[in-house]
């Protein structure tokens, strides 16, 4: 999960040092937007200060209003709730799929009320959700759609990049995403109305051409050019980072394969997911016991692995009945991200999936014993 700052990084942040042009008007932030349109084919692409301000922008640029509902789904990180609560909007949970992990038109269907104005799919652990469906049935009822990609740059449906289907794409490249500025963000958008409107929004609601005056009340949600610095060195090499990840993975499904108590879902056939982390779940008797067992096995060893996220349901600002998100509360009990960097090498991976396996021949003997 450690960032590769191995490109021209150095090179370019120090160049902003040098010139003096350190803030958000530095040259670099241009330069970046630039390169993550051409990437995603976007006809605009907009600098933010990270994800969450990302999904806040194109929230605010789509006009959510107090007490309009959003569907977003149980299992994500907070940020995407989080994002809608800021502006009184009530995040309508909505369970995911058991075999994607994600949401899914058919159950989009069953949440929706008058109150509905729109959905924000999450592509969790880099795996894309089915969008034409969620795009379909949002055109049909008439939701805004804005894809959560923070985890997902560069996955994709059936050859078309997620974030290029909804009205906004939203982007987070924090310390240990796909692609990193420190912290960061972007939206991108094909729609000019509000790619004009986010832009204003970011920079305070001032006025382009009207210094000091605010037509809208708006944000400082500008990233620097020093982040952006790293943001274009990151693009330069993002498919050298993505091949890296993707190795990793490859190596983990090999090292792992043969293991019947591990799950690690193959891409449905429309999509193309990204290794973020390398994500599999627990599964058979004791899945969830077993889970935390390997993970503090795995720690003593001096491998630090990740749950899943905590099911949105179960937390105090989002509570919820429970019984509405079986297959969320059975994904965050079982599952668990592996170390997942480019830059490990193939005997560290190899040492993970060893440690794993010991972990797990011990944990399954004393689950059973449980259980008898
Ligand atoms: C990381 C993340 C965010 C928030 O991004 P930040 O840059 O940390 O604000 C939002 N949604 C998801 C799914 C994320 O993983």
């Amino acid at each position: 999960m450690e960032p590769d700052l191995t490109g021209n990084e150095l090179e370019y942040v120090t160049d902003c040092i040098r010139s003096n042009w350190i803030s958000s008007k530095g040259p670099y932030v241009a330069r970046f937007e630039e390169a993550f349109c051409d990437y995603l084919s976007a006809p605009r692409a907009l600098t933010t200060s990270n994800g969450t301000t990302a999904l806040t922008l194109a929230l605010a640029a789509l006009d959510l209003k107090p007490g309009d509902e959003v569907i977003v789904p149980d299992l994500t990180f907070a940020a995407t709730a989080n994002a809608v609560m800021h502006h009184g909007g009530v995040p309508v949970l909505v369970d995911v799929s058991e075999t994607n992990w994600t949401l899914e038109a058919s159950r989009i269907e069953t949440a929706l009320t008058p109150r509905t104005r729109g959905v924000i799919p999450v592509h969790l652990y880099g795996r894309p959700c089915d969008m034409e469906p969620i795009m379909d049935l949002a055109r049909r009822e008439g939701m805004f759609v804005v894809e959560d990609c923070a985890e997902a740059l560069g996955a994709a449906c059936r050859g078309r990049p997620v974030g290029r289907f909804g009205d906004v794409g939203c982007f987070s490249f924090f310390a240990n995403k796909i692609l990193t500025t420190g912290e960061g963000g972007m939206v991108v958008t094909d729609r000019e109305d509000l790619a004009e409107k986010m832009a204003v929004l970011r920079d305070h609601g001032m006025d382009k051409s009207r210094r000091y005056w605010h037509e809208f009340m708006g944000y400082n949600f500008r990233m620097t050019s020093l982040q952006a610095a790293v943001g274009l060195a990151q693009m330069e090499r993002l498919d050298q980072i993505q091949a890296a990840r993707r190795r990793i993975h490859g190596l983990y499904v090999e090292a792992l394969a043969d293991l019947e108590r591990l799950e690690i879902p193959a891409a449905p056939p429309w999509a193309e997911p990204v290794c973020w982390l390398f994500s599999l779940r627990f599964r058979g008797p004791a899945a969830g016991p077993t889970r935390d067992r390997v993970m503090a096995s795995l720690a003593g060893a001096g491998i630090e692995t990740r749950p899943f996220f905590h099911p949105l349901h179960r937390m105090p600002p989002y509570a919820a009945p429970p019984d509405r998100f079986p297959v969320s509360a059975r994904l965050s009990d079982t599952g668990l991200s592996l170390p997942s960097g480019g830059r490990l090498s193939e005997a560290d991976v190899g040492r993970v999936a060893g440690a794993l396996k010991t972990a797990l021949d011990e944990a399954g003997e004393s689950g059973m014993a449980t259980t008898r």
